[in-house]
């Protein structure tokens, strides 16, 4: 179908789906340069995300090749009489709908069948920073800055996401301790407002908005370009592993480490995270191929009579030219920590493989069948002064000994984030992500059902409550609003409510974080 006459019937298919009196004359003139979708498998991809528990269905798909086309979609969104709703989906790794929308038109900003719209991402030596498009994938931004011999700061322990979703939440990892969250190491953005305006924002330019859409969970524009901060990228990491079978010398020891934040390279690690192992399956599962298949790891050898073990998750980055120090470095820094003497595990790799390590995991999963399944993920900030209660609640209590997924738990700075960006984090200097990964598998064993795991979430949740722990769900998921006052709490909320009215005051954009309800949809 020639593209003209393909627009007219995607937006005639709008209008008779919405049954609106759309502003027609305004969409027909929508001059796109990349192009509107209607096609059943474009469809069929936008109504799903990782999270694989909601199907929606989008009127149509924009594969927009500029910052322009986003901005001349919402511009005449905004205009529409009905107020047309417009998600834009980074790599659909969200996993509660947060950017399908039932009303509207989602926004495919990442390539789309491989098929790339727009520019590779532009590095600056001299400035040490990059330009990426905002659907780009973060394993596409290392792959460029690397050929530069610079590599971004802070990131995300997987690389197949997008930057602007990323940036929508915070983006987090080992490194955050010390360089802070992804949204921390942002210089500049481009972004289209719910008013389909194309502004740049910065510190020092639009600053409200800068600071309203780095965690902002896609609610005041869409981030079509990002300046992000870069260091000399380290050639080689050294990846430690070392038990506990005692939770307190555990975070004791995390927190140490992170409390080094501000020492002098040689004297920190790069990267502090640390997991929890709760059955025997998982310390040799997907997260854990570290651990050679050939000498599995019996969590009984390290004498916790089936308890729970607690691992730390440490790296230090070298490169060639320091490569004869490393071995002092890390020997220095392990003597000051209280694991158990015969559990180190370590290996060397390059930087990059370090960084990708997920996606070998995902590849083996997917051989498996295993990776496009229900995730009914959990992820929690957990105040420093609960961790101990939540240890003794969930890992030694909820939990039981089945898992079905990696745990994650790992303690950041507080004084990293920035407070006037959207994110909401506990009120106290250290806080912990407890991140609960884990995949519904229909396997007859009741304990793997997602009726299961998610009543599990709910008994999590529950339990905080009751005993006062005020965490804080990042990729928070409500479904109320009264629940999204509760999470921003009540000085937040104001801002962010005056932030939408400011920015999106139609309530147009990312309607699947069901945050704000649209103007004139009567669902989501
Ligand atoms: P999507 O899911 O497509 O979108 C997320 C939200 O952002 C939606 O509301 C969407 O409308 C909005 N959005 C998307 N693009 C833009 C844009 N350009 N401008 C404005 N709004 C936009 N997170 C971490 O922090 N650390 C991790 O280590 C980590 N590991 C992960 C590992 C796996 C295997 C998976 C599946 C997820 C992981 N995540 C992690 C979560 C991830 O950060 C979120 O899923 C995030 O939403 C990014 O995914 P995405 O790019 O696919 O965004």
């Amino acid at each position: 179908m020639a593209p003209k006459l393909l627009l007219t019937f995607v937006i005639y298919r709008l209008i008779s789906t919405v049954g609106l009196t759309l502003d027609t004359t305004d969409l027909l003139r929508l001059e796109v340069d990349g192009h509107l979708s209607v096609d059943p498998s474009d469809v069929e991809t936008a109504s799903v995300d990782f999270g694989m528990m909601n199907r929606v269905e989008p009127l149509a798909i924009l594969h927009p090749s500029s910052a322009e086309d986003v901005a001349r979609l919402v511009g005449a969104a905004y205009v529409s009489a009905h107020g047309l709703s417009v998600s834009a989906r980074g790599h659909g790794h969200s996993i509660n709908g947060q950017a399908q929308t039932s009303s509207g038109v989602v926004i495919e900003m990442s390539a789309s069948k491989g098929v790339r719209q727009w520019g590779l991402p532009r590095v600056s030596e001299q400035s040490r920073y990059v330009d990426a498009w905002g659907g780009e994938l973060w394993i596409d931004v290392l792959k460029t800055t690397l050929e530069h011999g610079l590599a971004p700061k802070s990131w995300t322990d997987y690389l197949y996401l997008s930057v602007g979703g990323t940036l929508s939440n915070a983006g987090i990892s080992g490194q955050a301790f010390n360089h802070g969250p992804q949204i921390s190491n942002v210089y500049e953005l481009d972004v289209v407002t719910g008013k389909g305006e194309l502004l740049t924002c910065s510190e020092e330019q639009n600053s409200e908005l800068f600071h309203a859409v780095l965690g902002g969970l896609g609610q005041f524009g869409i981030i079509t370009r990002a300046r992000i901060g870069l260091e000399p990228a380290p050639q080689r990491v050294r990846w430690i592993r070392v038990l506990y079978s005692n939770f307190s010398t555990f975070t004791k020891d995390q927190e140490y480490l992170i409390s080094l934040h501000g020492q002098p390279p040689n004297q920190k690690f790069d990267y502090v995270e640390g997991f929890v192992i709760v059955d025997e399956g998982l310390i040799n599962n997907w997260r854990s191929s570290f651990f050679s298949p050939r000498n599995p790891v019996k969590i009984s050898s390290f004498g916790t009579n089936g308890g729970v073990l607690y691992c730390l998750e440490i790296t230090k980055n070298y490169h060639e030219s320091t490569a004869d120090t490393i071995d002092q470095d890390v020997e220095a820094l392990l003597k000051r920590l209280d694991f158990i003497p015969s559990s180190v595990f370590t290996t060397d790799l390059p930087y990059v493989d370090f960084l990708d390590r997920v996606h070998k995991a995902e590849l083996k999963l997917r051989s498996k069948g295993l990776w496009d399944v229900p995730h009914p993920w959990l992820n929690l900030f957990v105040p420093r002064s609960r961790i101990a209660d939540f240890d003794e609640g969930v890992f030694k209590g909820i939990l039981g000994n089945k898992t079905s997924g990696p745990i994650l738990i790992y303690p950041m700075n507080k004084n990293k984030w920035d407070d006037r960006t959207s994110v909401v984090t506990p009120e106290e200097d250290v806080f912990y992500l407890v991140a609960l990964l884990r995949s519904a598998l229909d396997s007859g064993d009741e304990a793997q059902s997602l009726e299961y795991l998610s009543n599990q979430n709910r008994q999590i949740l529950r339990f905080c409550d009751d005993a006062g722990i005020k965490v804080k769900q990042y990729l928070p998921h409500y479904t109320t609003q009264e629940d999204w006052v509760d999470h921003f709490g009540d000085d937040k909320w104001t801002l962010f409510s005056k932030r939408k009215m400011d920015f999106d005051p139609r309530r147009i954009l990312a309607t699947g974080q069901r945050i704000f309800k649209p103007t004139a949809a009567s669902s989501w």
